[in-house]
């Protein structure tokens, strides 16, 4: 639940009184153009951007109180980043299952086993034993994703995790995002995959300049974007 943000760098501000909400198991898709806020609004879902006012809530844990314990909060958030950040000393497998080893304080063999079930799900099982360098980018990609997951998410965010890669490895990413969604994940995805958006979204957030401007279930957003920087904004991309 996000409930009149605002947020300023300096003087800029990048953020104004938005306000949504992600329901338990609903994917929302927030776009709009460079610049908007989009990547400032998920990183304060999770807490790793501050806000100035107004008040997120996730899971029944309130983000924006100074005296909640981000670490175990991001702990139950997967974050997926447009650049993969995977561990580039670390293999495959070994990306995997840190986290959990250390946070979650899982044995090696309950983390590896998790892993062989999520790489296998993400279809790279037989890459546990490679470098990221070694993998393409939507593999690596792709491993991120299964990193995340390994820490039994409540929720995932995504920014912008294809506009990294070459044309012909968005899909694959896109693939396992929608399988996940139809695992009933609740899931915020900055994207312009506007095909993604029209096959699995439920809701459609449109931000402009600091703004929501359109927030609206799927159907209505495609059918009829009410505001003109919205229609705008899809006639430049469809
Ligand atoms: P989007 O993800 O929609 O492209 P961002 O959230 O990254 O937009 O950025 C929104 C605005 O905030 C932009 O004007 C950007 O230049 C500015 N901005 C983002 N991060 C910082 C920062 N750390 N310091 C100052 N300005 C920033
Ligand atoms: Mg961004």
């Amino acid at each position: 639940m996000i409930d009149k943000v605002s947020k300023s760098y300096g003087s800029l501000e990048v953020l104004r009184e938005c306000s949504t909400a992600v329901r338990k198991g609903e994917v929302v898709v927030v776009c709009g153009p460079s610049g908007s806020g989009k990547s400032t609004l998920i990183k304060c879902v999770n807490g790793l951007e501050t806000v100035n006012r107004g008040a997120i809530e996730v899971d029944g844990v309130l983000v924006t109180d100074r005296r909640t314990d981000l670490t175990k909060l991001r702990a139950r958030i997967g974050m997926v980043f447009q650049h993969f950040e995977l561990y580039p000393h670390l293999t495959v497998e070994q990306n995997v299952t840190l986290a959990p080893m250390k946070v979650l304080g899982r044995s090696k063999d309950q983390a590896q086993e998790k892993a062989h079930l999520l790489l296998e799900r993400v279809g790279l099982f037989d890459k546990v034993d490679r470098f990221p360098g070694q993998l393409s980018g939507g593999q690596q990609q792709r491993v991120a994703i299964a990193r995340a997951l390994a820490m039994d998410p409540i929720a995932m965010l995504f920014d912008e995790p294809t506009s990294a890669l070459d044309p012909e490895m968005i899909n694959e990413v896109l693939e396992v995002m929608t399988g996940l969604a139809a695992d009933g994940m609740t899931m915020m995805v900055v994207t312009h995959e506007m095909g993604f958006a029209r096959k699995v979204a439920h809701r459609v957030v449109f931000m402009d300049q600091g703004e929501i401007v359109e927030d609206a279930n799927k159907a209505d957003f495609f059918a009829n974007a009410r505001s003109e920087r919205a229609q705008q904004f899809l006639s430049k991309i469809l």
